[in-house]
């Protein structure tokens, strides 16, 4: 990597790493849902196991993340660096500038949103894509829980998308950090006043539209897409028919066993086994 691309790196590190921690304190201060067992008694002593597995889980998604911050600047980052350096040359001399950073975002995110769309109707993909809507309760770490597979297959299939549309590495890093920014924001459980959340959501995607996604029935799992403009799904129709509720159930298969998640090293088996379409 060149030194432009490390000061990049590392100020979007340090930008991503600020915007999780403050969300990440926002949603503890005004949080929009409690976990399933919040809200009903408890016997004595039950508080502070749900207390420890509650953390047993922001650990677990801390961990995945781990391994993904590790790879990230071994393998995504030179895979997207090589692919900025062999663009097939279609690219208009106009589209430079905010222009063109504004047209490599769109682009970027409409490539994110059919990705996305992809890894939910294609079994083996779905085997990656199911160790993050495994999880029971979402806030700011869920953004951060994806096998490793997943992200090493989406930086390979948005290199060739690089390639195709002679994208600069400097918009693929202003698109990165700005998905992740989204991602922990739409996540997030931080209770926003409702007028303002409305209005976002004609924009970009709200927690109240991307909880819908990872609501425990299929049909609302397999919609709502979009990760950072919310068009997308209007657009190609793939809005959740219902509505966010402050007590519905996340997480595929939850129905089950609202509290239990698997161990670390099993989420980092999970694609060898078949995933459930449930
Ligand atoms: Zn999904």
């Amino acid at each position: 990597m060149d030194t432009l691309t490390q000061g990049l790196v590392a100020y979007k590190g340090v930008a991503v790493a600020a915007w999780l921690v403050l969300l990440f304190v926002l949603e503890r201060m005004m949080p929009a849902a409690t976990r399933p067992a919040d809200g009903v008694a408890l016997a004595a002593g039950q508080s502070g196991a749900l207390a420890r597995a509650g953390w047993t889980r922001v650990a677990r998604n801390a961990g995945l993340f781990l391994v993904n911050a590790a790879i990230s600047p071994l393998i995504v980052v030179p895979v997207s660096a090589w692919a900025t350096t062999h663009a097939l040359g279609w690219r208009p001399t106009w589209l430079t500038g905010w222009t063109g950073l504004t047209f490599d975002l769109v682009l970027l995110d409409l490539w994110i949103y059919w990705w996305h769309r992809a890894v939910h109707r294609t079994p083996l993909l779905w085997r990656f894509h199911v160790v993050h809507h495994l999880d029971r309760f979402l806030d700011t770490t869920s953004a951060t829980r994806f096998h490793f597979g997943e992200v090493l297959l989406s930086a390979c299939v948005r290199a060739a998308v690089i390639v195709l549309a002679g994208i600069p590495l400097t918009s693929v890093l202003v698109f990165e950090a700005l998905v992740l920014t989204a991602s922990i924001f739409h996540h997030s459980n931080w209770r926003l006043p409702a007028g303002i959340e409305r209005a976002l959501s004609r924009v970009i995607v709200t927690p109240s539209l991307h909880w819908m996604h990872h609501h425990a029935i299929r049909r609302d799992t397999d919609s709502t897409y979009g990760t950072i403009f919310s068009f997308w799904d209007r657009m190609f129709g793939s809005v959740a028919s219902g509505t966010r509720t402050p007590d519905m159930t996340i997480g595929v298969g939850a129905g089950d066993a609202p509290l239990e998640d698997e161990r670390f090293l099993d989420l980092l088996a999970r694609p060898l086994r078949r995933a459930s379409r449930r």
